[in-house]
């Protein structure tokens, strides 16, 4: 019992080892999927917010684009002449701050302050080119200091004439790059080396802070692109992680009592002990039992060994008060049986031969016993008697006197095990008459010590011959035991002296080899 205590708690502890396990995996699985996920979801944010903003900086300068190309007619036209038009045009375009006409490099005419004369490429010397070009500025005319955009669209190969729009990119950039927390901090407009940021009136170059990414965008359509600056997508990720925690934590828990249920089954001895039966992990072995007298087999006591795949050579101390409780006692037993009934043929066919069989007394309900032998036993005409040994530690008082009187009719033996060590009641000796009594080994251990248990000894021996019941000792180890008993009057030995639980199938070599006169 101690021992399958030990396993148990083995056992509990594996599963439980397992369980923890399995938790801890899911939890890890758990925020390393969400660590994934998020991260993902943060770098999407930020280029779907730059490639946002760059379609909205596209459809409000596309307005203007097409405004500096009709306006072209009018570049070379005097002043006084095309300032109406420009005025009316500038109405239109909420986003253009002024428009001037530029010819033979002379900014000649302003929408806000009609005729002038400057020089351009002194003024813009980036602008001087022949295509169309963007920059970013400051505003030197009307709102001094603020930042504005400069937009070129020169008349066909001329970088001397054509329409340079002023655009208050102020506005347009404080509507379109408002940052959005967490994930942008900071949205930059930026044309050339130039930067406008939001919230930031001064024109500069925009540089990522120490703990910041950035993420660029450029346009296609116009030459400017929009740069993202904010924390890394791995450290915001994983700053949202305390907020998975929660969840994380009741999904592992969740999944480490899943298995623990799980494992309860397959893992557990009972549940090996059923698939070892299915798997024939059992074996029969046989111990003979010898005549004191004349030295003699007269007999075997079959005892089950089980080597099981997983856990090894596992003790019947351990497996059968398992088996007892998880009621698989009895396929055990009918396995023992169905092996017997196999081997039959090598054994010693003779009527005074005997085969001891341990039952369990719950295999007495319902005759269960009954149907069992009749199936495997008897259907197989056997010479040799079979003997039935109930252990005295087993809820004796509780077994069928009417199937053991059955048993009886039918020709088999009842023998009472381990007697001396249960809890000692001479009534079911009356109740019960069992034809043999087996000495637990205990006593015959204690044989020429002085302890108490020697005084037992010899109690037990007297009581059986007065009985009238044959005596077996068990846990025969020395001459000395042997000739004790002997002498006391035992009937049949038992025990490592004479040999030790052997396979079924070396018992009829052995006994070849064995045999006191000789053989035969
Ligand atoms: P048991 O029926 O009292 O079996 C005798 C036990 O004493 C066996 O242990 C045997 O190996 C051991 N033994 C034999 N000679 C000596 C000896 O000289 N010295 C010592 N120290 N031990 C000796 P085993 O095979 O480990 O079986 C333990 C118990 O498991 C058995 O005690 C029996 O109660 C149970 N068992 C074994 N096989 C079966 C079975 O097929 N069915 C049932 N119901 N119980 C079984
Ligand atoms: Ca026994
Ligand atoms: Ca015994």
């Amino acid at each position: 019992m101690q021992v399958s205590q030990e396993a148990t708690g083995a056992f509990r502890r594996r599963r439980l080892l397992i369980a923890i396990v399995v938790a801890t995996l899911v939890l890890i699985l758990t925020l390393a999927l969400r660590f994934v996920v998020e991260k993902k979801h943060i770098e999407q944010q930020s280029q779907t917010f730059a490639k946002v903003a760059i379609q909205r900086f596209d459809r409000l300068f596309s307005p203007l684009d097409v405004a500096a190309n009709n306006t072209l007619g009018l570049v070379g036209l005097p002043c006084e002449q095309v300032r109406f038009p420009l005025v009316e045009k500038l109405a239109s375009l909420q986003t253009v701050r002024s428009i001037i006409l530029v010819q033979h490099d002379n900014m000649y005419c302003s929408s806000i302050f009609g005729s002038t004369n400057i020089s351009f490429s002194t003024t813009y010397p980036e602008l001087a080119v022949n295509n169309q070009r963007m920059v970013l500025s400051t505003d030197e005319d009307l709102l001094k200091g603020s930042p504005v955009l400069l937009l070129w669209t020169p008349v066909e190969a001329n970088n001397r004439a054509g329409i340079l729009q002023v655009i208050n990119i102020e506005m347009m950039s404080n509507y379109l790059l408002e940052p959005a927390l967490p994930w942008v901090e900071r949205a930059v407009f930026n044309v050339g080396t130039h930067s406008l940021e939001y919230g930031n009136p001064m024109i500069e170059t925009a540089l990522a802070a120490e703990d910041e990414v950035s993420y660029q965008n450029t346009s296609l359509r116009y030459p400017f692109s929009v740069t993202l600056f904010g924390p890394a997508p791995t450290r915001l990720a994983l700053s949202t992680l305390p907020g998975q925690l929660p969840l994380a934590l009741l999904l592992s828990l969740l999944s480490g009592y899943i298995v623990w249920l799980a494992t309860a089954n397959r893992m557990s001895l009972a549940w090996q002990i059923s698939y070892g039966i299915n798997a024939r992990e059992f074996m029969v072995y046989c111990q003979p039992l010898i005549n004191a007298r004349s030295g003699e087999c007269e007999g075997i006591e079959l005892l089950l060994r089980w080597q099981s795949a997983r856990q090894g050579w596992v003790s019947p101390d351990l497996f059968i008060p398992l088996a007892e409780r998880n009621n698989l006692i009895a396929p055990l037993t009918r396995y023992v049986l169905k092996e017997l009934v196999r081997q039959l043929p090598t054994l010693p066919q003779k009527a005074d031969f005997h085969i001891a069989i341990n039952v369990a007394s719950s295999h007495f309900h319902h005759r269960q016993i009954m149907m069992d032998l009749k199936q495997y036993w008897w259907s197989a005409n056997p010479v040799p008697q079979l003997i039935v040994e109930l252990t005295e530690r087993d809820a004796l008082p509780e077994v069928d006197r009417r199937v053991v009187a059955q048993l009886r009719q039918a020709g088999v033996r009842l023998a009472i095990d381990d007697f001396g060590t249960g809890h000692s009641s001479l009534s079911y000796l009356k109740t019960l008459s069992p034809d043999v009594l087996k000495i637990d080994k205990l006593f015959t251990a204690a044989i020429g010590t002085d302890a108490i248990n020697a005084t037992v000894t010899d109690m037990v021996i007297s009581l059986a011959q007065r009985l009238n019941m044959s005596l077996v000792a068990e846990g025969v180890e020395t001459e000395e035991q042997a000739a004790y008993l002997r002498e006391k009057g035992v009937d049949v030995l038992q025990g490592y002296l004479f040999a030790r639980p052997m396979p079924l199938e070396a018992f009829p070599q052995w006994l070849v080899d064995h045999q006191p006169h000789g053989g035969g």
